[in-house]
Parts: structure tokens; sequence; C-alpha cells
């Protein structure tokens, strides 16, 4: 059995071969950029109005300014601005010649061309040219995860195509001889499977692709017939179920038996302990506990930066702190564990949670929280980092 930490650094570890390709702008969504996107342009590309208003020179204290003209934005303004004068301008429009300064309209007056100010207006209200940007500045790194920001950012830089990374697929098989797929009638002893559909939200929510290879009776045939199915096509493999000590957990054995090197096949964290992990060439293999909590902790925590990883993108998940409002007490510390928490205005409370079969716990809380190994009491009070999920 190894400690969670060292099964994070063993997957961390592990080569991964990103491939990329490149895509028009708007198929980037939620995909990872695999190019520095580098300014050619200077933002703004001139010295442009903040506001509507009226442009002069900012020492120019005249008591009224002759409109020379009405710039809008777009146009190319005609005239060089002089003492005494002054031109209407819209935001975003090019500044004149002459003029340094835009009097908003709000603290003006406008009668038969003549501008007078009314009020003090203390502001510059000019965005000058390349302010935000200049050309051969870095705009977007590589591996950074696409979000509308990034859109924005990247159309504001004339992009049409991006390259990105490839989306690794993902295989997902349930083993369970008890396991019925949702639409059907469920007969005694059965349930229905969840974390196909569990591992396969988690999977696209990452940007990957999905392959179900749906349920699969608990027999080393059935399971190894699958798994080979899926390996021409996929770059991971998830299973889940079938990999503790029950007489008819088989999928640890089918790896091995399918050349598969396994990395570790236990781990020191509640849930998930019977979790696999093995590799052959390019090919990712997880076996994950059925019980649908474990499942879902297991691949928060371990799977999920595997498969940004292979797609070039380094994920850090986000950590909020709070201050838990009830003590959390345990009879066993012999491993790290998570348990599911409501977070909310910077306070912690533990929700109802019955263990790893209690997936509608999960439905209930926003944040997990880690027991580290031999503590077996967090007082209240405590402040602690909050996973979010
Ligand atoms: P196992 O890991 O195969 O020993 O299964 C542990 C528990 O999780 C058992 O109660 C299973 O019925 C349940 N389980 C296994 N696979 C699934 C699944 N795909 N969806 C929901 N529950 C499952
Ligand atoms: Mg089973």
């Amino acid at each position: 059995m190894i400690q969670l930490h060292d099964a994070e650094v063993t997957i961390k570890n592990i080569p991964v071969f990103p491939r990329t390709e490149t895509i028009p702008l708007m198929k980037g969504l939620g995909r990872i950029l695999a190019e520095e996107i580098v300014s050619p342009l200077f933002m703004p590309p001139f010295h442009k109005s903040a506001m509507d208003g009226y442009a002069i020179i900012g020492t120019d204290t005249s008591e009224e300014y002759v409109i020379k003209e009405v710039i809008q934005a777009g146009s190319i303004p005609g005239e060089k601005i002089e003492k005494g004068e002054c031109a209407k301008i819209m935001t975003g429009a090019m500044l004149p010649e002459g003029a340094d300064r835009v009097v908003k309209v709000e603290v003006t007056e406008e009668k038969a061309g003549i501008m007078k100010i009314t009020a003090p207006d203390p502001n510059i209200n000019i965005c000058y040219k390349g302010e935000d940007i200049k050309p051969g500045d870095p705009v977007l790194a590589a591996g950074t995860r696409i979000r509308p920001q990034e859109i924005a950012a990247a159309a504001s830089m004339g992009k049409v195509k991006i390259i990105t990374y490839k989306q690794p697929t993902v295989g997902i098989i349930a083993t369970g001889s008890e396991l019925v797929m949702p639409g059907n009638p469920l007969g005694p002893g059965q349930i229905y499977n969840s974390n196909s559909f569990s591992l396969a939200a988690q999977v696209k929510a990452t940007g990957a692709k999905v392959m179900h290879h749906g349920i699969v009776i608990d027999t080393e045939e059935a399971i190894q017939e699958a798994i080979t199915s899926l390996e021409q096509s996929c770059d991971m493999i998830l299973l889940s179920g079938g990999v503790s000590m029950g007489d008819y957990d088989f999928v640890p054995g089918v790896l091995k038996k399918l050349n598969v090197s396994i990395h570790f096949e236990k781990i020191a964290v509640k849930p998930g302990k019977p979790t696999v992990f093995g590799t052959k060439e390019r090919t990712f293999y997880f076996g994950v506990p059925g019980n649908p909590v474990s499942t879902f902790v297991i691949f928060t925590l371990l799977i999920k930066p595997l498969i940004y990883r292979m797609m070039g993108h380094d994920y850090i998940p986000l950590i909020i702190k709070g201050v838990l409002h009830e003590p959390i007490i345990r009879k066993r510390a012999n491993r790290s564990s998570f348990i599911p928490v409501i977070y909310e205005n910077g306070k912690i409370n533990p929700i109802a949670y019955h263990g790893s079969a209690h997936i509608h716990a999960l439905t209930k809380a926003n944040g997990l929280i880690n027991i580290p190994r031999d503590v077996f009491e967090i007082p209240a009070e405590t402040e602690v980092d909050v996973r979010s999920i």
C-alpha cells in the first residue's frame, strides 16, 4: 500500500505524449492552448477617447470652445485642435491631433456649434496607444485552459485559428454483475450503473473524449474482452468495480494478464483504497472501487490531473480556506481521508454522509476536506483547506 502523496507523485512523473492540432478559435472553448499567443499589435492601436465628450488641449481653460468636427468611432479625425477649439468625440474614436484630454459630455453644454464646460472633470479620459498590450507582448501562454476570456483575448489579437492539444480518448467500463443501465427495470439484487455516467461527466468536464463500453459482468473473460476492445482506440481506460478483495474482483488480475505494468494497487486513502493504476505502451489504466463516492473522489484526486497533463495542462485544483464549524472526529486514522462538506461564506459544515456508497451526499456538497493520516480529530474553529468540487 502506498501513501496518497506517493500515488500523486507516481502519476505526475508518468511520461505523457500530448499531440497538437489547429482548430477554429470557437472550437477552442474548454481546450488547452498548445501555442504561445504573442501580440502582433498595439492595444489600443491608437490614442482613443474613453468617453463620449469633447477633445481639447488639456491646458486650455477657455470659456468657450468652437466645435471643429464630430469624430465617430472608426473614423479618422481631420483637423488639429488649437486653443479655444474642440472636437466632439465618441467613445473608442481616435483622438485628433493637438488634443490630449477629453471632457465628458455630462459636464458640458453645447449650443450653436460652441461647447462650454459646466463642471470640473478631473479625468483625462484617454486610453493611450499600447497601454494594454504592445507588439511582442505575451497574451496567452501555452498550456492555458481556454475560457471565454481567453477566446476574447485571442479574437482581439485577430486570431481565427489556434493550436490546441488533441483531446485524449478515455474508455469507460463499469464492471459488476449487479449493474443495470438506467432506462431498464431493476430486478432483485440489482442497482443502476451510475459510475459510467459519473466518470463520463468528469472526463467531459476536462475536455477529453469519452468512449463507452457500458457494463460488463464479473468474469475474467468479459473484463478482458472489454479492455481489449477499447485498447486500440483509447489513450486511457477507466474501470469501475472489481478491484477489491472479493471472490469476483478480477480487474487487477486481468490487467496484469494483459501485460499492463502496475504502478500501484492500493493507496492509503479513504475512500478509494483498492485503486489500481498501470500503463502499457502509451495507454493508461485505472481500476477504481465501485462505490460511487470512491469512483468520484479518485477521479478528482488522481485521474483528472493526469488527463489534463495528457493535454499539456498543469491542473491546479481550486482550494478555498474556511473555518470548520463543527469538530470532525474519527476512530481510525491509518488513511488520509476525504469527506464532503458544504462551504459557505468562509464557514465549513460537514454534511450527512454515510460512507462511500452515499453518492447523493455529494449533491449537497461543494467541497472535500482532507483529514491527513494519523489525525484523529480536527477541532471546531480550525482553518482548513476545502477542495472545490
Ligand atoms: P466493487 O468495487 O465491485 O466491490 O463494488 C463496490 C460497491 O459499489 C458495490 O456495492 C457495487 O454494487 C457498487 N457499484 C459497483 N459498480 C457500480 C456502478 N457502476 N455504479 C454504481 N454502483 C456501483
Ligand atoms: Mg463488483
